[in-house]
């Protein structure tokens, strides 16, 4: 089948050839750089499949272009689907796949990263060392034995994580809309009501989707539940952060650690090399210009595994629809029902 594939760099191209040479798929993947959105959605016309990642815009009018121009199928290179305007897909007859699953860990593993990387000031500590200078002011952190640890979201990647930070001997305090047996297994863990986490956590990870439920969960009211110099991490996805409430909770010292690997602008910036212009966005500036966050540019899921996971599933779903076999990747448009789905 051939298939317009939008968004690719040099990994997603090696890593989908060969996933459709391993398959013996033979689909005719024809790579673009560049982001689908209505005004690119024309390098698709007469492709039957077109195959988009997490910034693609794949919103109404973008699917009004692609179904004009006779395409049937989107290949969603990741597990979140926020970008999809589902119902239009529907009315127009597209049908919409992603790659449910893969390497949880990968996602998970990186949140852990950015929490010892915040704690111990390893990012200060590198470049100090590097200059010679070996003081340890402004290093100082904390034990993670015998602290607090939040997670909201305890699906695939939130039940790892907590794994991980139940190692590290922490509690847990877990919150989400289905609770997840698997949460409740693990030593030190209990579900709690968002109130007493926001007001327990030493550290609050969020692993849940962003859906209209979970837009902007962590406001100016949520930070103002939280502890004084607690620690934020966010590698799920950047709408889930009021960016404005947590610039005020950073300033007043109520945030006194943020990592993020997800930003809600980040369409306009991540994935890209732009150190040769002027950013103009001034939220994400002010964010870079304080000593206690860390951010990387959607990042998590960047593991070999995760990769194959995602290109095996990608080559797959494509075959899956172009031989007419049930799609069981599927995701469908469901009108009552809430979309607590997930990258
Ligand atoms: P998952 O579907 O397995 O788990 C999500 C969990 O969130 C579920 O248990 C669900 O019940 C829960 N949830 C839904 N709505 C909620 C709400 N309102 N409040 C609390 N919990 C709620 O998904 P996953 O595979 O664990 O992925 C989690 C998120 O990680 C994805 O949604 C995606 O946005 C993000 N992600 C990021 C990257 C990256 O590279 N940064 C990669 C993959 C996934």
């Amino acid at each position: 089948m051939r298939v317009a594939v939008f968004s690719t760099k040099s990994y997603d191209r090696e890593f989908l050839d060969a996933a459709n040479a391993t398959a013996q798929a033979n689909h005719e993947l024809v790579y673009f750089d560049t982001r689908l959105n209505p005004k690119t959605a024309s390098l698709a016309a007469d492709f039957p499949a077109v195959c988009a990642f997490v910034n693609d815009d794949v919103g109404t009018e973008t699917l009004k272009i692609l179904a004009a121009q006779g395409t049937r199928f989107i290949a969603l290179r990741s597990t979140g689907f926020n970008n999809v305007d589902l119902k239009t897909a529907a009315e127009l007859g597209i049908k919409v796949a992603r790659v449910t699953v893969y390497s949880p860990f990968s996602v998970a593993e990186h949140a852990v990263g950015l929490v010892l990387m915040l704690n111990r000031r390893l990012y200060r500590a590198y470049n100090r060392v590097r200059d010679d200078n070996f003081s340890l002011e402004g290093l100082l952190g904390f034990d993670l034995h015998g602290s607090t640890v939040g997670i909201i979201g305890t699906g695939k990647i939130g039940i790892i994580f907590a794994q991980i930070m139940q190692g590290f001997g922490c509690h847990l305090l877990g919150y989400d809309v289905y609770p997840n047996p698997k949460f409740e297994a693990i030593a030190n863990a209990r579900y709690v009501e968002l109130p007493e986490l926001f007001a327990k956590a030493d550290i609050i990870s969020l692993h849940c989707p962003l859906t209209p439920e979970t837009y902007h969960l962590i406001d100016a009211n949520a930070i103002a539940q939280m502890k004084p110099g607690m620690m934020l991490i966010n590698t799920s996805r950047g709408g889930l952060i009021d960016t404005t409430a947590v610039i005020e909770g950073i300033k007043s010292g109520k945030i006194g650690h943020l990592g993020i690997d997800v930003y809600e602008q980040e369409d306009e910036l991540f994935f890209r090399d732009l150190s040769d212009t002027v950013i103009q966005d001034d939220a994400f500036q002010l964010l870079q210009s304080f000593s206690n966050v860390v951010i990387t540019a959607h990042q998590a899921f960047f593991t070999r595994n995760a990769l194959t996971d995602i290109s095996t599933t990608t080559i797959s779903n494509i075959t899956d629809f172009e031989q007419g076999h049930p799609l069981k990747n599927e995701i469908s448009y469901q009108p009552l029902v809430s979309t607590a789905t997930s990258s």
